[in-house]
């Protein structure tokens, strides 16, 4: 153990907790934890995650699993030194089909979340998201922003589930002096996202593989700014580590239109899709870009990996679900 480690009376091995640690997001970050030489326990009931984004930990005595829904009292009987609190429907199409499950863990689960990072004298820190916005009228958007939310919409069920998420940690650090961190998660794509997930990159991936045309929702003039995985999983290792106990932006701020992620996600895939247009869903934000001027200069952090070239490296990923999905049909 390192003096300063010592001092800090932190164990060599520390121990990190991550709830929905089998999802897209959680799985990437329990591979960067045991690569960095953390325990790693997952907490996660599989609603929308996979147990095969885990499956190379298989046998692996730094890693366990617990399938369990986390709004349910968490017991661990180990020290824990870091809880990361991922689990959520993360997708509209997800979230929609599941309000109130979505409402439940963001709401109950945090609380469960906070209490066992309480009770295990842990470190906190909650996946919030770009949605706390909601269809933002101010652009790029600033941590300072209060958000533009419509409670009751469609989209209102994860929208005030993460801003009361923001609002128990805020009140935990307060109340009870734990040390939190909140990640606000701008649009976040990579391998280990499920091909049905509905979101717009594994959609537009998974149509051009198949030559069959894309959706695009609306006129494809809303603009998202998306961050490959992998710079934003190196963003919330920085945040932990870091002393940033107010909410900070993680995304890329390179922003595009979906019309313009529509025509290179053809170019790259070199398919012989048509771009179709369908009904824009309600409440669907035009425009998000982050401003990380906060992130840039409290952590450091900027991403470095462009959408051409992280499209190419997620590409493998889909065009394998593409096969196995014809070999099953
Ligand atoms: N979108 C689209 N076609 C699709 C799926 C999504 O045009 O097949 C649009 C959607 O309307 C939104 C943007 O892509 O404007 C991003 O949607 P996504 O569901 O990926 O995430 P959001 O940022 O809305 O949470």
């Amino acid at each position: 153990m390192s003096p300063a480690a010592k001092k800090a009376g932190r164990r060599p091995t520390p121990i990190s907790v991550v709830t929905g640690g089998a999802g897209f997001l959680g799985s990437h970050l329990a591979d960067l934890l045991l690569e960095r030489g953390h325990r790693v326990v997952v907490i996660d009931n599989l609603v929308t995650g996979s147990i095969e984004n885990l499956a190379s930990h298989a046998g692996d005595p730094q890693f366990r699993f617990i399938r369990q829904d986390v709004t349910e009292y968490l017991f661990l009987d180990t020290p824990v030194d870091y809880v990361w609190h991922f689990a959520s429907p993360a997708s509209p199409m997800d979230y929609l089909k599941l309000p109130i499950q979505t409402l439940k863990v963001g709401s109950l689960g945090t609380h469960k979340a906070l209490g066992l990072a309480r009770h295990k004298g842990a470190r906190f820190l909650l996946a919030s998201t770009s949605e706390v916005y909601g269809d933002p009228l101010v652009h790029p958007q600033p941590e300072s922003y209060w958000g533009h939310v419509n409670p009751v919409g469609p989209r209102g069920c994860y929208d005030e589930a993460k801003r009361f998420a923001e609002a128990m940690t805020m009140a935990y650090h307060s109340e009870h002096g734990i040390p939190t961190r909140i990640a606000r998660i701008f649009n976040t794509y990579g391998p280990r996202m499920a091909l049905q997930d509905g979101r717009v990159v594994p959609a537009f991936l998974g149509q051009a593989l198949r030559n069959r045309p894309l959706t695009v929702f609306g006129d494809g003039a809303q603009t998202r700014s998306f961050c490959f995985y992998e710079d934003l999983i190196d963003g919330l290792f920085r945040l932990m580590m870091s002393d940033l106990e107010t909410p900070v932006n993680l995304g890329n701020p390179e922003e595009f239109s979906m019309r313009e992620l529509a025509e290179q996600v053809i170019r790259l895939t070199g398919a012989r899709s048509r771009l179709v247009f369908r009904p824009a869903p309600q409440d669907d934000p035009r425009q998000r870009r982050p401003d990380i001027t906060l992130a840039r200069a409290r952590l450091g952090w900027a991403p470095r990996v462009s959408l051409a070239d992280g499209l190419a490296r997620t590409l493998p990923w889909f065009r394998e679900r593409v096969l196995r999905a014809r070999e099953k049909a």
